[in-house]
Formats: structure tokens, C-alpha cells, sequence
């Protein structure tokens, strides 16, 4: 399985450092399959598909940073990604689904219930509902899964790819465990955390990680269940210390900035 590290989405709240949309491109055997989406085509032509988070997250609406320009700048189409896995439903996760008419998106039943089925007053306020307007195919994953590794629970997705539910920054989020042939196990941890110095004091390259305040703040502030962030920082420090395993999250630049810089996965 070939991946393609990708950031669809630069978002500059104030007095944070940039934030990036971190997210999987992979080409397997039964086609392309994104791990979330970032922002789309669709957002930028129409900024308030995005909800009222637009104006604090202030995105850069540039095309070369949606998923479907990269994915046609790498030459492929829109048609040829099958499958789009989301961490959760935030708008700068699913901004991007618009743009893949044709794709199954896999949700965890929790998160899809809490969005879409019997949202509550937070949810309704959350979440920015014109972009599941166009009507996707969804498919949900009904939790807690099975006995996974690394003593975890999981839910097969597709082949090689497995939902590890890891609720807190919403009510249904997971993480997304990848299995590459060279890579060795990639752990798409979404908004599990977002300051990445709080489950690893190192990038994946060795580089040491500060402390960012806000980042910190601002998980804390987005969360639905605070009780629980902490917890998930800690599954995600032991599984980030296993061998072969390689984790990082949706929005920290400086661990997309490590990744993206290494070449893309080959064979297997
Ligand atoms: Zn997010």
C-alpha cells in the first residue's frame, strides 16, 4: 500500500501557530481511500458550508490544498477514490466529502448518531450540516469493536485499515489504524490530541517537541467529554512506544511537516 501524506486544510486562528488538516491518501488494492478529508472545493466556493468555526479557524482557500487537487495534481480522479474513513464529523474533516460524489464515507455509528440521526443542542451548533447536504453514501461502524492489538479495540474498516474509538473531542471520534508494508503501522490519531508534545516528546524523525499552550487550549475548550482526553493521550503514548508504529494527529504541523517530508510508501 502506497501513502501519501497530505495537508488539506491551513487554518490560522489567532495567536496559535498555523494549523494543518493532516490527511491519508492510500492507494490500495481496491483503489484510493482517503483518512478524512480536510476542507473542499465546495467550502471554498461557498464559505459558509463551513458553519460559524470559519471565522475563528480562518482556513486559506487555496484549491491546491483540497484533497481532490492533490488527488488530480497526482493524477487520478475523483472517481477513483473509493472510500473516505472519518475520524469525526468537524467540518474541517468531512469539508472535503463533496468533492467524491462517488465514495463510501465510513463513520462510527456514535459520531453519526450524535451528528446526523438525534442531534442535540451541541451537536446542531457543532457541526456544519450543508456539508452532508449533497446526500453521501454512509456507511457506520457500530462500536466497541473487537479485540484488536497493542491491547486495543477495534473495528475493520476495509482491509488493513481499523477504527480504534477513541471518544472525548466528540462523542463518536476514533482513530485510524493503517497497515503499510514499510511504514509500519500508521495511527491517524484525528483530535485525540492536538499539542503532539502531550503523548511523545519527539517527532517521528527525532526532532524534540515543545509544549504549545494554546493548541492545548484549545482541545480542551473543543471537547465534549474533557474527562476522557486524558486517557487517549495516554493510549496514544503507549501505542506511539511500540515498535513499528507510528503515530500522529490531524492538526499538529510540525509531525505533518516530518511525514510529508519523507517519500512516499512503496511496495506491498
Ligand atoms: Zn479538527
Amino acid at each position: 500500500m502506497r501513502v501519501h501524506h497530505l495537508n488539506c486544510g491551513s487554518l490560522h486562528p489567532p495567536l496559535a501557530p498555523e494549523i494543518v488538516c493532516h490527511v491519508l491518501l492510500c492507494e490500495t488494492a481496491d483503489g484510493l481511500v482517503l483518512i478524512d478529508s480536510g476542507l473542499g472545493r465546495r467550502d471554498f466556493a461557498e464559505p459558509k458550508r463551513m458553519g460559524v468555526a470559519r471565522f475563528l479557524m480562518r482556513p486559506d482557500r487555496a484549491d491546491a490544498r483540497t484533497a481532490i487537487g492533490q488527488v488530480e495534481a497526482l493524477g487520478f480522479t475523483a472517481a477513483d477514490v473509493q472510500h473516505i474513513v472519518l475520524t469525526h464529523m468537524d467540518f474541517d474533516h468531512i469539508g472535503g466529502i463533496a468533492d467524491f460524489p462517488e465514495a463510501i464515507i465510513h463513520t462510527t455509528a456514535e459520531e453519526y448518531d450524535w451528528a446526523v440521526v438525534n442531534p442535540d443542542f451541541a451537536s446542531r451548533r457543532r457541526y456544519a450540516q450543508r456539508q452532508w447536504a449533497h446526500g453521501p453514501r454512509i456507511q457506520t461502524h457500530a462500536g466497541p469493536g473487537e479485540s484488536w492489538k497493542h491491547g486495543l479495540h477495534g473495528m475493520e474498516v476495509l482491509p488493513g485499515v481499523t477504527y480504534l474509538p477513541m471518544p472525548g473531542h466528540t462523542k463518536g471520534h476514533a482513530a485510524v489504524a493503517v497497515e503499510t508494508s514499510s511504514q509500519g503501522l500508521l495511527v491517524h490519531a484525528g483530535d485525540a490530541v492536538f499539542d503532539a508534545s502531550l503523548y511523545t516528546p519527539t517527532s517521528p524523525s527525532g526532532g524534540p517537541l515543545a509544549k504549545i499552550g494554546l493548541l492545548r487550549g484549545f482541545e480542551r475548550a473543543m471537547a465534549a467529554d474533557r474527562k476522557r482526553l486524558a486517557g487517549n493521550h495516554a493510549t496514544l503514548r503507549r501505542l506511539d512506544e511500540e515498535a513499528g508504529v507510528t503515530v500522529f494527529n490531524a492538526h499538529d504541523k510540525r509531525l505533518f511537516d516530518d511525514l510529508a517530508g519523507t517519500p512516499p510508501e512503496s511496495a506491498g
